[in-house]
């Protein structure tokens, strides 16, 4: 059996894009294809009040997309970093989360 790569979205995907290599796992849609700049943190769909709005090791805590689990059916998809470069899906969240700084 052929362990995929931890970052690897699916066995088909290559990983030679710019979108696929920044993309995680648990993203609505490819990283990068949303508005330039806009990362996942200050979009609507991160659900950062879901009891995972937590600031560690400099950061905010990942945080499940609910436009993933929207797009699936249901499935929970895994938590996404505050900084992954947003997708096709985002919308822009008034009240995000300030970045966190050390
Ligand atoms: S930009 Fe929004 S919809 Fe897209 S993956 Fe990030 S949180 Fe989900």
């Amino acid at each position: 059996m052929k362990l995929l790569d931890p970052k690897k979205i699916s066995a088909k995907l290559t990983m030679t894009s710019q979108e696929q290599r920044l993309s995680h796992k648990g993203m609505a849609h490819f990283a990068g294809t949303g508005p330039n700049g806009r990362t996942c943190r200050e979009c609507i769909h991160w659900d950062h009040f879901n009891g995972s709005y937590r600031k560690t090791d400099g950061r905010i805590s990942k945080a499940p997309c609910k436009m993933f689990t929207e797009l699936t059916r249901g499935t929970k998809g895994m938590p996404v970093p505050d900084d992954a470069m947003a997708c096709r899906y985002f919308e822009f969240n008034s009240s995000a989360p300030e970045k966190y700084r050390r």
